[in-house]
């Protein structure tokens, strides 16, 4: 039977992609009752330098943020990854399944380690492994994700694929990527060709999920734009990435196509869409924000949440690896 699982990173605050790219994609997911685990990976978060402070605030703010968008910690299973020993452990088996080549190819990794890449840490280069562990450890069938993630899900198939060749099984099944929607990739509002990011330095290239609606209309108007008034159908978008996001944003928040979306503002200048945008954005997002702040007053309910979800997890999991070790050889097992 499907099963679904995703993660995100605790390594600073929600993002507008994140909400959109992720979040709300899981909440709809939930409530077709498919049985589903969300998890904070704080082991991901931690392949680049993370302060303890901030990263347990991090963690603590991303469940609120489950919980304020929609996801029920009764329904889905919520936990952070450290919690569950689990996916390092079956992670390490994946860090010899898959192939430095592999590693090297992913895109992330080039983007993130940089020119320096001899200065990165080892995990950052292997954590493709331990993501393909997460989603293993379930036997999770579909992972919801951003378009910036469908190389890593991909990896993850061809280390199921290999570990059920290799040992002459059929134990992993190979999931499937879903990357669906206007938004699978929110891009930066500062460059049209990044995609936003919670770890990217510039502030105002990002729309926080914790911005008041004074920021969120600030950044909005200092959005990177050409001069053109917006066109009256997709294809007009092409070639213009700025306008082609703020666009997709708008379909994404209101739920309308974008052509949709277009046949009502074609023709528009960008001094008039974006203070529209920027309405419809704090409209969405401000009972998020309100909610987790809420939520945040309350650490030790979190951190119970956390705790119950890490226990309902660890029964999944613990199983499996169990089994993973009987295949492997492991004395003991
Ligand atoms: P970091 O910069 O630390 O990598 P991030 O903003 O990329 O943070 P992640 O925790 O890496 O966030 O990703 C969590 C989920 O959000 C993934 O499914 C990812 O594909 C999705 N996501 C991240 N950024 C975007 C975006 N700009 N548009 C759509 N989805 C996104
Ligand atoms: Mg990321």
């Amino acid at each position: 039977s499907p099963r679904v699982f995703s993660g995100i990173q605790p390594s600073g605050g929600l993002t507008l992609g994140n909400y959109l790219g992720a979040m709300k994609r899981f909440v709809d997911t939930q409530n077709t009752g498919v049985q589903s685990i969300y998890c904070m990976v704080d082991q991901h978060a931690i392949t680049v330098w993370q302060d303890p402070e901030n990263l347990r605030r991090a963690t603590r703010e991303l469940c609120a943020g489950y919980i304020a968008s929609g996801l029920d910690p009764e329904k889905s299973i919520l936990f952070n990854q450290s919690q569950v020993p689990e996916h390092a452990q079956l992670g390490w088996i994946f860090n010899c399944v898959a192939r430095m080549g592999w590693m090297q190819r992913m895109t992330q990794w080039k983007d993130k380690a940089g020119k320096n890449s001899q200065n990165a840490s080892l995990g950052l280069f292997a954590y493709p492994a331990l993501m393909a562990a997460d989603i293993l450890i379930y036997h999770a069938t579909h992972v919801p994700v951003g378009e910036d993630q469908k190389q890593h899900v991909e990896l993850t198939r061809d280390i199921a694929n290999k570990f059920n060749h290799d040992y002459k099984v059929d134990f992993f099944p190979v999931p499937e990527p879903v990357i669906e929607g206007a938004a699978t990739r929110v891009m930066s509002l500062r460059d049209g060709s990044k995609k936003m990011s919670k770890s990217d330095p510039s502030d105002a290239s990002r729309i926080n999920l914790t911005d008041d609606a004074d920021t969120i209309a600030k950044k909005i108007r200092k959005a990177k734009t050409d001069p053109e008034a917006l066109p009256s159908e997709a294809k007009g978008l092409e070639d213009r990435p700025e306008a082609r996001n703020l666009v997709n944003i708008y379909s994404a928040l209101s739920e309308v196509s974008v052509d949709a979306v277009l046949a009502d503002v074609g023709g528009k200048q960008f001094s008039e869409f974006k203070p529209m945008l920027a309405e419809l954005a704090v409209e969405k997002l401000a009972p998020i924000s309100g909610e987790m702040a809420r939520l945040m007053e309350d650490t030790a309910e979190i951190d119970k949440i956390l705790a119950r979800g890490a226990e309902r997890a660890r029964e999944i999991a613990s199983p499996i690896l169990k089994e993973t070790y009987k295949i492997i050889g492991m004395v003991g097992a």
